[in-house]
């Protein structure tokens, strides 16, 4: 993805620039397969040790970590914004506020939802105690993206540690920085030598070699399908897991009963915030005919009144060219099949940065890539539609399916069509917010991904799950384990009869002729 690396293949170290200045913010090693190897290594021989580490200390060092960084918000969010051309509210706001949320969440509960797990047992297997516990998997390698590079990076990191993992981490070579941020607040906060490793380089060199490491035992993805479905590949043939948080074209609905006001600030903001380039932003906006041409003023008169640039501004630079150039060439493709500019569309002349004005459209067609495909920057296509049913099929009709939003009073008409998305999340009156709120599970169906995180299934997906029985009653032998024995054969059949016949006479009858093979049972004596 970085460009000073792209075709020179011995180049031993890159550097990143600010893409809202250009000016180089730090030269990072490419660390090849040697080296990624040696870092996997570092985490498996730190497994044993952190995975017996008491969770009190585990949280311990997350809540230091929670104040080292409350305590440097703007230090680390510069870092952040100087990487990414975000403006340094957005980074605090998406990056350093979200990831403090995680872990402070990880940090109550994760000793509460990794409890071995007591269940009820069986009928049929009397004085067996049942309960399954979670046992930490290893060493997971987490790739991440440059959109949200501390927090789509520290989140599964911390819940993978807090699991008892040792974590791998390829952060984007474009953010690498933010990455490192990670290692240098755990590290403060006391985390174990070796049990987070950082490695550095570009996708296909250093991400190449960490998924392809033999000795991983889980990979946790976040970033493009392209990248997913190649990585999902190699889990595969190595079975093992491998989460996968990826693209998705989310559509806002908004039906004749909306509050356009909120519906309007809701999808300017949740579309153009970090500039589009968002996972769940809002990238289709499908409103009621009925409400259209009013609807349409509010998005435009919204959009109209933003400011680029990052300090201070409402929008900051786009982080990557190559991001940048798919955003212009959809709206040069929309623009060529009959689409409407409401609102932008034109590159502002600028002497640095890849700032896109946030852009409006209208006379959006089927054919046209700005309806179909992942934009990942900032533009808000408006899409009129006449029925519910219409518009829930043009937001199913996308190959992803991550999230989405409903604006309408009548709650009966919203629930009707959040059950209806084909998506991994609905807000209902709102934006963005399922991925705010800890407790709910995070992640995308159809192309947008396999698996979630978050939540309590979020960091029991980093564990192996270990069924266990005991049995303390120790009598000699069960009535079907070998020899066989009349008395057994009876006590099956009658069983059989007393919990599954739909005959109440039968059933009594049965029960009384369990007496005799029980007590029979019971007199072999235990050795
Ligand atoms: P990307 O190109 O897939 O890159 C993601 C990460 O994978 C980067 O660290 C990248 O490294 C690395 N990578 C690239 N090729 C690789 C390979 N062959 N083997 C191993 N690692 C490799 O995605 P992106 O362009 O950075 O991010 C944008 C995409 O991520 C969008 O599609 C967006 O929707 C998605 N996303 C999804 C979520 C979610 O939670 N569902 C969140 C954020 C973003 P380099 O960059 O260093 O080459
Ligand atoms: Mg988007």
């Amino acid at each position: 993805m970085m460009e000073p690396i792209k075709n020179i293949a011995p180049l031993k170290n890159f550097t990143v620039y600010n893409p809202a200045t250009d000016q180089p913010v730090g030269t990072y090693d490419i660390m090849d397969r040697e080296r990624v190897g040696h870092a996997v290594g570092k985490a498996r021989q730190t497994f044993s040790a952190w995975s017996e580490t008491p969770m009190a200390q585990r949280r311990r060092i997350l809540g230091k970590a929670v104040t080292i960084l409350a305590n440097n918000v703007e230090k680390y969010a510069g870092i952040v914004a100087s990487e990414t051309g975000k403006t340094t509210l957005d980074a605090m706001m998406a990056d350093i506020f979200s990831a403090l949320d995680i872990f402070k969440y990880y940090k109550k509960n994760a000793g509460k939802f990794l409890k071995p797990v007591r269940v009820p047992g069986s009928t049929f297997l009397p004085g067996r105690k049942a309960y399954y516990t979670f046992e930490p998997k290893g060493v997971i390698g987490i790739i991440s993206p440059w959109n949200y590079p501390f927090a789509l990076l520290a989140g599964p990191a911390v819940s993978a540690l807090m699991a008892g993992n040792t974590v791998v981490i390829k952060p984007a070579s474009q953010t690498t920085g933010s990455g490192l941020m990670f290692k240098e607040i755990m590290d403060q906060a006391g985390m174990p030598d070796g049990a987070i490793q950082m490695v550095t380089g570009n996708g296909s060199i250093t991400g190449q070699a960490l998924i392809e490491n033999e000795d991983l035992d889980m990979i946790f993805f976040t970033g493009s399908t392209a990248v997913g479905r190649e990585i999902s590949k190699i889990a595969g043939k190595r079975m093992i897991p491998a989460v996968m948080e990826l693209g998705g074209k989310d559509a806002a609905i908004v039906t004749k009963n909306a509050n356009l006001d909120r519906a309007a600030h809701a999808i300017v903001w949740g579309g153009i915030t970090n500039s589009g380039q968002t996972c769940i932003g809002t990238e289709l906006v499908l409103v009621d005919r009925r409400i259209y041409d009013a609807f349409e003023k509010k998005i435009v008169d919204l959009v109209k009144n933003l400011k680029s640039g990052s300090e201070p501004g409402d929008v900051g630079s786009m982080t990557m060219k190559s991001q940048f150039e798919i955003v212009r060439s959809q709206v040069e493709d929309a623009k060529a099949k009959g689409a409407g500019i409401l609102a932008g569309g034109e590159p502002l002349p600028s002497p640095h940065g890849l700032y896109f004005p946030p852009t409006v459209l209208t006379n959006v067609t089927e054919d046209m890539k700005v309806r179909t495909e992942e934009t990942f920057g900032p533009l808000l296509p408006l899409i009129p539609y006449d029925t519910i049913d219409d518009a829930v099929k043009i937001a199913n009709s996308t190959e992803y399916g991550l999230s989405g939003s409903v604006f309408t009073r009548d709650m009966a008409e919203a629930r009707d069509i959040a059950k209806q998305l084909k998506t991994g999340s609905v807000n209902i009156n709102d934006i963005l917010v399922t991925y705010a709120i800890p407790d709910l599970p995070f992640g995308g169906i159809k192309r947008s991904g396999i698996g979630t995180y978050h939540g309590e299934s979020g960091i029991r997906a980093f564990t192996n799950v270990k069924s266990i029985t005991e049995y303390k009653w120790n009598i000699n032998k069960e009535p079907h384990w070998y020899p066989m024995t009349k008395q057994g054969d009876r006590l099956i059949v009658n069983i059989l009869v007393v919990f599954f016949s739909g005959n109440l006479l039968s059933r009594i009858k049965a029960l009384f002729k369990l007496g005799k093979p029980v007590r029979e049972m019971f007199k072999a004596k235990p050795s």
